[in-house]
């Protein structure tokens, strides 16, 4: 099955997986110096002591056990949180609300779907970013909620539950497109990390190759990795788990963690 992939074909799949690793590159410089403020602006806020039981873990859901430094942190996450619903689903008992005024990181998880089931650290996952984006009012109102379903959209059908690793051209011009539009976006396209990340996609958005400049990247070379796997070990088994389900909930398996999906089978 897999011999009759078309290599145009398959490079195509290659250059868009690569490509949405670039991108996560790309917001970095947005991501956190966006983050590293709102938490800062928070932190002068809630300077009301130190927390000793980690309330969260000990307390769960029981608010009214939290000491005030964890409630203050909740009450004023939850001010820059836009879907009631994401709010009310957060499993507290997976955080650390003790790490709250240290970690920008640890924080920021109470916006992103699904945060204890992800195996990425959150800064390196695409649909951790996404969440982020979509849940954060200050993020939300920079990326909005057309261009966050597009991406997700783009990287779940043609990359994470493409099982064939195959896209024609016009696919593949479609994903550079939707992710190009990410870098256009004016306070994200000032910073560094924005500009490389561009100037990497627009190049292979019209070559079949992947630039010899980022083929080094650990990330890319991941990437390349387990892609190559997944051509050795692809069967026809798979290709008929290629269904898109709903963008938002079904990221636990798929062509990003094909080597883990391989071990469990
Ligand atoms: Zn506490």
């Amino acid at each position: 099955m897999m011999n009759q992939i078309n290599s145009e074909h398959f490079d195509n799949f290659k250059s868009v997986a690569v490509a949405l690793k670039i991108t996560v590159d790309g917001l970095q410089d947005y991501v956190h110096s966006k983050l590293r403020s709102l938490h800062q602006s928070i932190y002068r806020k809630c300077s009301v002591g130190q927390c000793h039981d980690n309330c969260s873990r000990r307390y769960g859901h029981i608010f009214s056990q939290w000491c005030t430094t964890c409630q203050t942190w909740k009450k004023e996450l939850h001010r820059l949180n836009r879907h009631r619903k994401h709010w009310e689903n957060i499993k507290w008992n997976k955080l650390d609300t003790i790490d709250f005024p240290f970690s920008y990181e640890e924080a920021c998880k109470v916006f992103v779907q699904d945060f204890s089931n992800r195996r990425q650290g959150l800064f390196e996952d695409l649909s951790a970013l996404m969440s982020i984006c979509r849940n954060l009012r200050h993020f939300n109102c920079v990326i909005n909620d057309n261009i966050i379903g597009d991406i997700l959209r783009t990287r779940n059908t043609y990359f994470a539950h493409n099982y064939a690793l195959s896209l024609h051209a016009v696919e593949k011009a479609q994903c550079f497109n939707c992710l190009i539009v990410l870098f256009k976006i004016p306070e994200i396209a000032c910073t560094q990390s924005s500009k490389t990340a561009l100037n990497v996609l627009e190049e292979m958005k019209t070559s079949q190759n992947i630039p010899e400049r980022i083929l080094h990247k650990p990330n890319v070379q991941y990437t390349l990795a387990v892609i190559k796997d997944a051509l050795n070990t692809t069967t026809n088994e798979q290709l008929e788990e290629n269904t898109i389900s709903n963008p938002y909930y079904d990221e636990c398996f798929d062509n990003e963690h094909f080597r883990v999906k391989q071990f469990y089978k």
